[in-house]
């Protein structure tokens, strides 16, 4: 009525499954983060590597090339030395030769001929000797600068040559006077700048070596240009460096300073082209460059810059080292061209990278394979979780109706195990509480069926002692009765009085009992008098019972001054109703009381030899409201009560009460209580 019905739409979600995902999205990120990290890591380390063995190539092969051209410089400015000293011996040797010759012919023939005869004969064996080149033939001149022999020039004998200059303006003869003036023999030099130049310093272009024959006041001289045979050297040169060729299509190369090419491409040139004639302007700005570079650092320094590569006829970059060679006017080169050595290096970079890649996969594979056995621990840790999960779903669905335990040893995981020995421990209290339940409501039941059969008995025990009562009163009445018939009427009415007040006294009793209000009040007393009492009050009864033959006896073991202490009123009750339950069950025979002492307890004992109690019976007497079930069919009266009471009352001072007894032959109920009650 009136009730909103909100409906929620609820997602299902299981724990495993929602475990397993985290663990997988957790795993494959933390995997991608690790392998991000690992990938990134080795292409620095991948990059950095490919870089500096980039950078070690180019330094090497640098460094290489500038060894190489410091060497070719090296090498060309010794052979230059060499080529040198070769062709100012050679001149030498034509002067000694001529002397020698000059110095034996005057030695052999002076004293023969006279003097002019004599040089005549020197001078035709001179002009007779034949020099490598007409130019270095032997000049003959006098020691005061006089012309003897000039070859090829005739009126220079014995022309005073001693203001002769040659073409660059040399006073040629004074010099070489100058040199024989400090010794026998000398060379006499001329600088490319027209100056004479130090001895030993190059380059030189002319070299004239000079000795005297004192004998005829002569001298001799044999001279050279040194540029007549620079060709020779240079072609020499040029055919060795030519064979010089190294890796990345490198070469030496050598050009004149003034432009002329002496090996390029890597080859003897032989051909007119002048880089500086402007025929072809990239290679003529390359000189120009390389020239300036030479020209600024003396020590060689790299150029880079585009050349046609021989065999591709393509432009490609190149790196040189250039290096002037100041002796001869030249600068010497080398360098490689970058395709190659790139192509190299990113062939090494490739290496580098397949090793990348090769290490990528690597690691790609193991953090596979983590992954899997990740996966493999997730889902047994799953299967586990689940088996342990239904497991309880399995013990709450009959937990329900039933009570069964779980096994709990048998879970995988400690904490369903602990929740298990919990639950287990739920189980069973609520078995005991249900148990619990089922006997109190067994008990209620039964109480309740006692007390309705008590009510009925208590309804039949009031009204037999009320309807003798009123009968009896009734009877009063009428007139025509003796005093006797008075008198008997009147104790029987009392006597049944008497059974209405013991009646209701023993309700009040045991619903005192019931609320717990019943009390003791322990007193000091003379055990014996009770005990005599009882004697005459049930000897007494014995003698007047109708259709029974009963002996009351007792039985006093204790001395007459015993004094016990308890409650007097209560013992005797308790006395009393076994007595009369005794007395009631008993037909013939005799009703002993008993009483001894035990340590400081005194033991009580009421033996009949009535009609005894079942073994059956025995367990339920005590209780209240309940009969020996053989004695109810007979209808021995009574409400019950008596024996519970007396039970608790024994209780109550202290003690215990039981009863042993032969069905058929009698019983014998017994108790003892301590013989000083505490209390009060
Ligand atoms: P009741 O008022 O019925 O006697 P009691 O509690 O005194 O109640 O006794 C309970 C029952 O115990 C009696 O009904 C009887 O069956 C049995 N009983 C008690 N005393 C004796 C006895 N001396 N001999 C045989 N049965 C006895």
């Amino acid at each position: 009525m009136g009730e909103q019905v909100t409906t929620k739409k609820i997602t299902s979600r299981s724990l495993t499954v929602t475990i397993r995902n985290i663990v997988i999205v957790s795993t494959l990120l933390m995997t991608v983060f690790i392998a991000s990290l690992i990938s990134i890591h080795e292409y620095l380390i991948f990059r950095d590597t490919a870089r500096q063995q980039q950078e070690m190539y180019f330094k090497e092969h640098k460094s290489f090339i500038r060894d190489l051209i410091d060497i070719e410089v090296e090498y060309i400015v010794s052979q230059r030395r060499f080529f040198d000293e070769r062709i100012t011996q050679r001149v030498r040797e034509n002067v000694y030769n001529a002397h020698s010759l000059a110095e034996k012919i005057y030695l052999e023939y002076g004293s023969h001929y006279d003097e002019k005869t004599l040089k005549k004969l020197i001078v035709d064996a001179v002009s007779a000797i034949k020099t490598p080149s007409p130019y270095m033939d032997v000049f003959i001149n006098d020691l005061e600068g006089t012309g003897i022999y000039y070859p090829g020039k005739p009126d220079y004998s014995g022309k005073d040559l001693l203001e002769h200059t040659d073409m660059h303006g040399n006073s040629v003869v004074q010099r070489e006077l100058d040199v024989l003036s400090v010794g026998d023999e000398g060379y006499v030099r001329y600088g490319e700048d027209d100056q004479l130049i130090l001895e030993d310093t190059l380059p030189e272009n002319k070299v004239v070596f000079v000795k005297k024959l004192e004998a005829l006041n002569w001298y001799f001289g044999s001279k050279t240009y040194l540029e007549d045979y620079y060709d020779t050297f240079r072609n020499e040169i040029a055919r060795k460096i030519s064979g010089d060729h190294f890796r990345y299509g490198g070469y030496v190369f050598v050009n004149e300073t003034d432009g002329t090419p002496i090996v390029m491409d890597g080859e003897v040139y032989k051909g007119d082209f002048n880089f500086l004639d402007g025929s072809d302007p990239d290679k003529m700005a390359v000189f120009e460059q390389e020239l300036e570079l030479t020209m600024a650092s003396p020590e060689g320094d790299y150029l880079l810059y585009d050349w046609i590569k021989v065999g591709t006829g393509q432009k490609i970059p190149k790196i040189s080292f250039v290096r002037l060679v100041p002796e001869c006017n030249w600068f010497v080169g080398g360098g490689f061209f970058l395709d190659e050595i790139l192509s190299e290096i990113s062939h090494q970079k490739e290496k580098l990278r397949n090793e990348l890649i090769k290490n990528l996969a690597i690691l790609f594979l193991v953090l596979l394979m983590i992954v899997f056995v990740q996966l493999l621990v997730v889902y047994r840790f799953n299967a586990n979780f689940l088996a342990d999960y239904s497991n309880f779903t399995r013990f709450f669905q009959t937990g329900k109706h039933h009570y069964k335990t779980i096994e709990a040893g048998q879970l995988y995981f400690d904490e369903f195990r602990s929740m298990g020995e919990v639950a287990n421990e739920m189980i069973h209290e609520r078995q005991r509480v249900h148990r619990e339940l089922v006997q109190e409501q067994k008990k209620a039941e039964e109480s309740d069926r006692l007390k309705t059969a008590f009510l009925a008995n208590m309804s039949h025990e009031i009204r037999t002692p009320m309807n003798a009562i009123l009968g009896f009163s009734s009877l009063l009445n009428e007139l025509e009765l003796t005093e006797e018939e008075k008198r008997n009427y009147l104790r029987l009415i009392e006597k049944n009085g008497e059974v209405l007040l013991q009646l209701i006294s023993d309700i009040m009793d045991i619903s005192k009992i019931e609320s717990d209000q019943l009390k003791v009040n322990p007193e000091e007393f003379l055990l014996h008098e009770l005990l005599e009492e009882e004697l005459w009050n049930y000897t007494e009864l014995a003698a007047h019972l109708e259709n029974k033959d009963i002996q009351f006896k007792l039985e006093n073991n204790l001395p007459e001054n015993y004094k016990i202490r308890t409650d007097k009123l209560r013992l005797k009750q308790v006395l009393d109703n076994l007595i009369g339950n005794a007395f009631k069950f008993t037909q013939a025979g005799s009703v002993v009381l008993r009483v001894n002492k035990r340590a400081s307890w005194v033991h009580f004992s009421i033996q009949d030899t009535g009609i005894g109690i079942s073994a059956d019976d025995i367990d339920q007497i005590f209780k209240r409201f309940t009969q020996a079930r053989t004695h109810a069919q007979k209808n021995y009266g009574g409400t019950g009560l008596g024996l519970a009471i007396s039970k608790r009352i024994v209780h109550l001072l202290g003690g215990d009460i039981g009863v042993k007894s032969i069905p058929g032959k009698g019983s014998d109920f017994y108790f003892y209580i301590p013989e000083s009650l505490r209390g009060k």
